[in-house]
């Protein structure tokens, strides 16, 4: 913890802290949303090279999973700072996507509660592509389009916003071993 907080006080005196006070005086207006996995190897504003505040709008969860509450953050973006974008980032070698496809193949049970809801989000895309040579690459591959369906059928204010034209809904996945960010479709 003492790390951190010496940490967040050489940010007090950063130029970045100075772009921060003015952002709170104007209010956000970054320029794309970034639905990715909690993984400590995929931090969007890292990937993207984002230096500064401000410029992502990033909702992170394990396995990139989209709930009600991950939705509600992107419709705020989407809906009311008019962000134009939104990229569903998987990546490769997945943890979360692996413990869906473990259940899959063992016929198993996720071993908590949450971990069995996070699972069931997972689930479908695991399914869909169960006859893939590189059956994780794929099920990653397709959950990242599967939560692009998802925002679209769920929020009527999002779907809306694409069939406008004033929203765009990208997925992707970013391959570790590269660190490149490639579109799927
Ligand atoms: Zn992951």
């Amino acid at each position: 913890m003492q790390n951190l907080i010496s940490s967040n006080e050489g940010f007090l005196g950063s130029s970045t802290n100075e772009v921060l006070k003015s952002l709170d005086a104007k209010g956000q207006n970054p320029e794309a949303i970034i639905v990715s996995c909690s993984d400590s190897r995929v931090p969007p504003e890292v990937i993207f090279q984002k230096k500064s505040v401000g410029e992502l709008f990033v909702i992170r969860t394990a396995g990139n999973v989209v709930d009600d509450v991950a939705l509600a953050s992107i419709e705020y973006a989407c809906l009311v700072l008019k962000t134009p974008l939104c990229i569903v980032m998987g990546h490769s070698k997945c943890g979360a996507v692996g413990e869906a496809l473990r259940c899959f193949n063992e016929n198993d049970q996720a071993p908590t509660p949450a971990l069995k809801t996070l699972v069931k989000h997972i689930m479908p895309a695991v399914e869909k592509t169960k006859t893939s040579d590189d059956h994780l690459a794929k099920a990653i591959a397709e959950h990242a389009l599967a939560t692009k369906a998802a925002l679209m059928e769920k929020s009527q204010g999002i779907r809306e916003s694409v069939e406008s034209g004033s929203f765009k809904i990208v997925a992707a996945v970013c391959d570790m071993a590269t660190g490149k960010v490639t579109e799927v479709s």
